[in-house]
């Protein structure tokens, strides 16, 4: 990829990775949950709900809910958005969730991240404690961590649920391999640390205070970047063959960064001079020369967190009617 583009792909030994397709899976798995909703709907006269509660106006936050109630609307699911204004108190945060969980049509309910700052340090965890567990479509709530810790059915975050099924999917094999995830946040990087031990993966979590993290690395046949800095993750930090996976989601607006990531003449570098801002991973572009397996940013991990969000409500809605059912039982 990178190196077909910078001329130097036949250079001895280049690999040029094999593009690990997340939009394509995540339509595929929005073809294989909508019946499942549907069947849903007919047997219970009302389709899976979600309520997706969006606090102040954080551009970014605005673009993920609006591509979460859209796909929702695309596979049947009702999603609803509840909106509170930047000036809201932490008592009126708690009050809505307060009042979603006891909603009978809601079966998820999803508290976008960030809440404004001015709701106080330990807003996020005093909110997400309040959500019931079984709407935690989340997964953030103590009790369903601690589920998935000791490996017990339960809803698990989104982003790290997608990325097993993409590696499950593409046939990447995880046990007694050497797993590297670096970042250890609640949402990604713990979960998806877990996830892979659950499969029988040696999995080494890699944060900010990690010492010669490129060399920690390199040693892993699966390396899993959860960080938020553009291009962190270069060719030295990659074993030769190595399956990719960025989850990193970073805006680009310094021309002198697009450059250091994209060659002159590539198309996005040509794109981001048309639009101003570009968005990367945490994985320099580079990496495919080394690479195994490399998922793209965008198109790579980012679609299969919605899609996994719609797989959590169904099972959620499914674990409070009592019925089971075998499409989200199998994935996770
Ligand atoms: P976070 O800020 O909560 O955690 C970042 C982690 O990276 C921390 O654990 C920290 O120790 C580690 N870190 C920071 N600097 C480091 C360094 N120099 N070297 C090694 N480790 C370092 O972030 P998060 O919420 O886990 O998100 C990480 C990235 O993933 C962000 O870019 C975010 O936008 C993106 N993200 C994407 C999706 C998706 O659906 N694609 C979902 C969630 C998060």
């Amino acid at each position: 990829m990178y190196a077909r583009l910078h001329g130097d792909g036949n250079e001895q030994g280049s690999v040029t990775a094999r593009v690990l397709d997340g939009r394509a899976l995540a339509d595929q798995l929005r073809d294989e949950v909508a019946p499942e909703v549907a069947a849903f709907t007919r047997q219970y006269g009302r389709p899976p709900g979600l309520a997706i509660v969006l606090v102040g106006e954080n551009p970014a936050s605005e673009v993920y809910v609006r591509n979460k109630l859209k796909t929702g609307r695309e596979v049947g699911v009702r999603a609803d958005l509840e909106r509170l204004p930047g000036s809201a108190a932490l008592t009126d945060v708690l009050e809505l969730v307060g009042r979603l969980n006891a909603s009978e049509v809601h079966d998820g309910i999803l508290v976008q991240a960030p809440l404004p700052g001015s709701l106080g340090r330990d807003a996020a965890s005093r909110v997400f404690d309040t959500i019931a567990p079984e709407k935690d479509v989340d997964g953030f709530t103590p009790g369903n961590v601690g589920r998935l810790v000791q490996g017990r059915p339960t809803l698990v975050p989104c982003t790290p649920l997608g990325i097993i099924e993409l590696l499950t999917r593409e046939g990447v094999p995880i046990a007694g391999r050497h797993a590297c995830v670096i970042g250890r946040s609640e949402i990604v990087g713990k979960p998806m640390a877990l996830l892979l031990l659950q499969r029988d993966a040696t999995v080494t979590i890699c944060h900010s205070k990690t010492s010669d993290l490129a060399a920690v690395c390199r040693s892993s046949d699966i390396l899993v970047a959860a960080v938020g800095r553009t291009g962190l993750v270069t060719k030295d930090f990659v074993k030769r063959g190595a399956t990719v996976v960025d989850v990193g989601m970073n805006t680009v607006t310094d021309a002198s960064v697009a450059a250091s990531l994209f060659p002159e003449g590539h198309p996005r570098l040509a794109r981001f001079r048309e639009r101003g801002s570009m968005l990367v991973g945490d994985v320099h572009p580079s990496v495919a020369d080394v690479a195994g397996a490399l998922t793209p940013v965008p198109g790579g991990v980012g679609p299969l967190t919605i899609a996994m969000l719609m797989m959590n409500t169904l099972r959620a809605a499914r674990a409070r009617v009592g019925a089971s059912g075998r499409s989200p039982a199998r994935i996770s």
